[in-house]
């Protein structure tokens, strides 16, 4: 998929100022900057959770910029305290598929797929609160696995998490991505979130891309001061 000079304006207000990435399929793009520069709502234009005031998304070489958010082939995943606590974990896995009006045999079907793939078979019929936090973020992909979509966003899934589990979700989110081959949109204001899972960092400041490269290169040549010292590299 592609982002294509995409810009966002609210009132006389520019907050996106011409944004560029070009996204083969199945890379893992993170998307880091500091509070404020323009993540989440570029992600959420992508997802068409937000009009873009100018530019292009492209999915498969189509403008997809008028298409509501059940029409575009994307899935966000979000924290996980949006889950709903009085559906089950398969309920909350198949509900997005169930508003869609699929039948009930292939909704269970493709939530005992997502169950597997996640290790969340013996918790189906549990409630979020009985569950432990990583399972609840793991809940949290289920639903957007479940949709199988080309896709995936996620809006700094981890940042209520505690900092060891956090590291491991890290390396279950890499790991789903190796299984499902997809490409996967991640944005984070942690650095080394971005570091150890990215195949290439966009990093963002006040809504302007500052460089594009993979984790190496922004360490090696950042283009300039404020990329070398969000990244933490010497220079
Ligand atoms: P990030 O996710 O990187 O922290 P955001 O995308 O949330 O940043 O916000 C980028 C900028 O856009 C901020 O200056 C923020 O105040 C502004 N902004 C976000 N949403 C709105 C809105 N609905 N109305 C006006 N300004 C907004
Ligand atoms: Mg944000």
């Amino acid at each position: 998929m592609d982002i294509v000079n995409v810009g966002k304006a609210y009132g006389s207000l520019t907050v996106i100022h011409g944004v560029s990435v070009e996204i083969p399929d199945g890379e893992f793009v993170v998307l880091v900057g500091p509070s404020g520069c323009g993540k989440s709502t570029l992600l959420r234009m992508v997802a068409g959770l937000e009009p873009i005031t100018f530019g292009d998304i492209r999915i498969d070489g189509q403008v997809v910029n008028d298409l509501p958010p059940k029409d575009r082939d994307i899935a966000m995943v979000f924290q996980s305290y949006a889950l709903y606590p009085h559906k089950t974990v398969a309920e909350n896995m198949g509900f997005a598929l169930k508003m869609r009006g699929e039948p009930k045999a292939d909704i269970d079907d493709r939530v005992k797929k997502a169950a597997e793939i996640l290790d969340l078979v013996p918790y189906l019929a549990r409630y979020p609160r009985q569950l432990s936090g990583g399972q609840r973020q793991r809940v949290a992909m289920g639903r957007a696995i479940v949709r199988d979509p080309k896709v995936f966003l996620f809006d700094e899934p981890l940042s209520n998490l505690d900092a060891k589990l956090r590291v491991q979700m890290r390396a279950e989110i890499k790991e789903l991505q190796r299984r499902l081959a997809t490409t996967m949109i991640y944005v984070t204001h942690d650095q080394v979130e971005a570091m150890t899972m990215a195949d290439r960092i966009v990093v963002l400041r006040d809504g302007r891309v500052e460089q594009i490269g993979s984790p190496l290169e922004l360490y090696d040549k950042p283009a300039n001061t404020f990329v070398a010292g969000f990244i933490g590299s010497p220079s």
